[in-house]
């Protein structure tokens, strides 16, 4: 069992004379509260966190992490509250505790490959703090070491997680030990046969190889001398399962798998590097194709060596690893090795996406002032616009930042998301503008009665979602114009005495095509939408029942009273006699350039472009129009003329707007203090033609100052 002092001075090896206070503190506070408890190995429980603020201090963290590592189970396992850790050991490790509990609460089933790389993903955006996550992965490596003490019939499970989830971060986090043994240790647990023979063969052909290794290291050590270099030479087997997965992949039998024993020779400078591989090559043959140069182009997780094979003394293969010391830390330490050195920094969006933040690290190595506040200044935001929440069945489900259970209820179905109802996060209801947190377990409430709204546009963020909502609401909008435009129509009819579902009932689907729809219910919906009039559909269902010779004489009466002109002369994309209102706000006039919008079971008003209150309009309901070339009509128009405050000015204006042969509806007068007046008028006028002139004339009077057409209001 480890010890406190063990800890201890496996800290003082790399932060010498520091002040080791907190983490004493924290042993000391963790041995009270889990005394008593006990492992399922019969051991103290104190074991475990001991043993968790060990590999910590392996991976150099700082104290911090490790003590965060002894108090790592307290929250889950003792009566412990969070306030209680920040109160004593401060908010950073009350943070890191919690946020390692939160993860141990989760158990991940991983089949499917994109699950595995979605968990990993989420745990990745869970632990905003990355100590987080190193806490987890030691917390996940002694429980490893010690999976033999548990239930038999669990053991799969954990190993299974283990090696499609945490070995994979262990390496992304580019801790190559910590990967290595979680394989290893899950290999012996998820194929205990396959783990027990390819042991022993290993170590059989180590046994009888071990001269030959020993021979391969003498001969790179004396030539290394020979050319001044000093270094050390490791010759060491690869980890078991990176074996296994090796013969697995290519189908080979052990003795093919020529890299067993990766040979590595660690130098001092870079230079020295490329120097020991020139004489390795000298030395032995190199097999082409099989040189990497790790250190010009480092891997992602910030892994720097030079890699090569050659054909060794016996004619065999052998994998050679050349690289520095620090090269070599960072290897087998990863991130935790980086960040003795170097200074924490918030890092991009994009550099967080690709894992550049690792490269990122490496350059930042050189501007080191304390190493200590890395660890404290260092907040990962790795997936900041992603959500990663369960389904009940423990399914992963990414959604953007934001996302509410309505997006989820539409990630599931369609049907689940347009009966929504209310939704359960983590047992409990939560309204559905809720925004799902990493984590989250989402429960969906459905209810036959519940349909979607409007409003429900405003909390998704999804676009599957928010089209389905659209979808739904234009097939509902649909149902009601049809209905509308139905029972228009029947009302125009019985105007005249007729039945319209009796007269349509045969000529449906030919009243239809000649006003250009498809069907009779795309011709009503279009009704109730107000683009077309009933009127029409009366003429048309009148001019085809007396081309069919089935007229009488309440539809000959239609057909003549349609032979009179249709007001207004606004045409509409090419159909005449639609219901059209001339907007009160902008009062357009022949000539000016309009714009219809759509009132659902009104028609068409019809405003200048320039109007105000185009700018709110939906484009959906907006319609082109433009004037016809009815005559002798007048349209109203709102004008208004500034004046010097003089007696008989408004008898000079209304004379010049007679004088142009325009009608004068309505005058007011109001005035100014600074000895002005304003005249407001509504007159009739032919088109903007002569309105214009209308203006103009107005303008000639002596005293106006300036004269102007309404916009608006
Ligand atoms: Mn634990």
């Amino acid at each position: 069992m480890v010890r406190l002092n063990d800890i201890l001075d496996r800290i003082h090896q790399y932060l010498p004379g520091v002040d080791t206070t907190l983490v004493e503190r924290a042993y000391i506070y963790s041995a009270k509260v889990h005394a008593g408890q006990k492992r399922l190995s019969g051991e103290p429980y104190l074991s475990h966190p001991l043993a968790v603020a060990y590999i910590l201090a392996e991976l150099r963290l700082d104290l911090i992490t490790i003590a965060a590592g002894l108090l790592h189970d307290t929250l889950e396992d003792t009566l412990t509250t969070y306030e209680d850790l920040v109160r004593m050991f401060g908010e950073p490790v009350a943070e890191i505790v919690d946020g390692v509990t939160k993860l141990s609460k989760i158990q991940f089933q991983s089949k499917v490959q994109k699950q595995a790389e979605n968990i990993r993903k989420m745990i990745l955006a869970m632990s905003k703090d990355i100590r987080v996550l190193l806490v987890k992965l030691a917390d996940r490596l002694h429980n490893m070491r010690t999976l033999g003490y548990q239930k038999e019939e669990k053991r799969p499970r954990i190993a299974r997680e283990t090696i499609d989830i945490y070995a994979p971060l262990a390496s992304r986090l580019g801790i190559d030990w910590v990967k290595s043994e979680l394989e290893d240790l899950s290999f012996k647990y998820l194929f205990p046969e396959e783990y027990e023979a390819l042991k022993a063969d290993v170590d059989a052909m180590l046994g009888r190889r071990k001269g030959y290794v020993e021979e391969v290291k003498d001969i790179i050590a004396r030539k290394m001398a020979e050319y001044g270099l000093s270094c050390k030479v490791l010759g060491r087997p690869k980890h078991l399962y990176s074996i296994f997965r090796k013969m697995r992949l290519r189908n080979l039998p052990l003795e093919q798998i020529y890299d067993l024993i990766a040979f590595r020779i660690i130098l001092q400078t870079t230079k020295e590097c490329y120097e020991a591989l020139g004489i390795i090559h000298a030395l032995w043959k190199p097999v082409p194709g099989r040189f990497k140069d790790y250190i010009s182009i480092p891997k992602a997780n910030g892994y720097q060596s030079l890699h090569t094979t050659v054909i060794g003394p016996d004619g065999e293969r052998m994998e050679i690893q050349i690289r520095t010391e620090e090269m070599d830390h960072v290897a087998r330490e990863g991130i935790a090795a980086h960040w003795l050195y170097k200074e924490g920094r918030i890092i991009s969006r994009e550099q967080a996406r690709s894992f550049d933040w690792l490269k990122q690290l490496m350059e930042w190595q050189k501007e080191l002032e304390d190493p200590r506040e890395f660890l404290e200044s260092v907040r990962m935001d790795l997936f900041p616009n992603e959500v990663y929440v369960f389904t009940p069945n423990g399914e992963v489900k990414e959604f953007p930042r934001g996302a509410t259970p309505i997006d989820f209820a539409y990630a599931i179905h369609t049907d689940v998301g347009h009966h929504c109802a209310g939704a359960k996060v983590n047992g409990k209801m939560v309204p559905l503008r809720y925004e799902l947190q990493n984590g989250d377990t989402v429960e969906i409430i459905t209810s036959p009665h519940h349909v979607p709204s409007r409003d429900w546009l405003k909390l998704a963020k999804t676009s599957r979602a928010r089209a389905r909502i659209r979808q739904w609401i234009k097939t509902r909008e649909r149902e009601k114009s049809l209905a509308i435009g139905r029972d228009l129509c029947i009302r125009q009819f019985r105007k005249h005495k007729l039945d319209f579902n009796d007269l349509i009932k045969d000529i449906g689907d030919e009243v239809a095509r000649q006003l250009s729809f498809k069907t009779l219910d795309d011709l009503l919906v279009a009704v109730g939408y107000g683009k077309l009039s009933p009127k029409q559909v009366l003429k048309k269902v009148a001019a085809l029942k007396c081309r069919n010779e089935e007229c009488d004489v309440r539809l000959e009466d239609v057909l003549t009273e349609a032979k009179a002109p249709s007001h207004q002369g606004i045409l509409i994309q090419g159909v005449e006699d639609v219901m059209v209102h001339l907007a009160k706000c902008c009062t357009p006039v022949p000539g000016d350039e309009v714009i219809g919008y759509i009132t659902r079971g009104r028609g068409v008003t019809v405003h200048r472009t320039d109007c105000p209150n185009v700018q709110n309009f939906d484009p959906d309901r907006s319609i082109e129009v433009e004037w016809g070339t009815a005559e002798g009509e007048s349209y109203p128009v709102k004008i208004r003329v500034r004046t010097v405050d003089q007696k008989g000015m408004l008898a000079l204006v209304s004379n010049a707007i007679s004088a142009s042969e325009a009608n004068i509806v309505e005058a007011k007068v109001s005035t100014t203090p600074d000895q002005k007046a304003t005249f407001h008028f509504v007159v009739e006028v032919a088109g903007a033609r002569h309105l214009k002139q209308v203006l103009s004339s107005i303008r000639r009077v002596n005293g106006v100052d300036w004269v102007e057409r309404v916009a608006s209001g």
